[in-house]
């Protein structure tokens, strides 16, 4: 078992890579999380969506669902979610929702989550 967040990571890219690698494209790199109170999930995202009836969508190698503090997405894992807005809600570095990223006075988005299942969309 992984003991630090820095081992944690390193589980999670390894099959990232594999899985890259085996379709072809570079791997995900994750959004700048240091400092923030927000955790890339270690778990390997195969598709985005239902795919018994054809609709799950390709997720890039290593993109994976990222755990707000305080937040408990809807659907539990990304292969399930129903999501069909396509829009997403912003955080900012405290993990708090930016409802409104056009707004000047509003604070810098830091990443983009299905608001659904948390998966990272940014
Ligand atoms: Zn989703």
């Amino acid at each position: 078992m992984p003991t630090t967040p820095e081992a944690a990571l390193f589980s999670l890219a390894e099959p990232a890579v594999a899985c890259a690698a085996a379709q072809d494209v570079p791997p995900f790199e994750t959004p700048h999380l240091d400092g923030t109170p927000m955790r890339a999930r270690e778990q390997l995202v195969r598709w985005h969506g239902p795919d018994d009836d054809g609709f799950g969508t390709w997720v890039y190698p290593g993109r994976t669902v990222i755990e707000v503090p305080g937040r408990t997405w809807p659907v539990a894992r990304p292969e399930d979610c129903t999501d069909e807005s396509f829009t997403g809600i912003w955080f900012d570095a405290t993990g708090h929702p930016v409802p409104d990223v056009l707004d000047p006075e509003a604070p810098e988005g830091v990443v983009l989550l299905c608001a659904q299942c948390g998966l990272d969309c940014t």
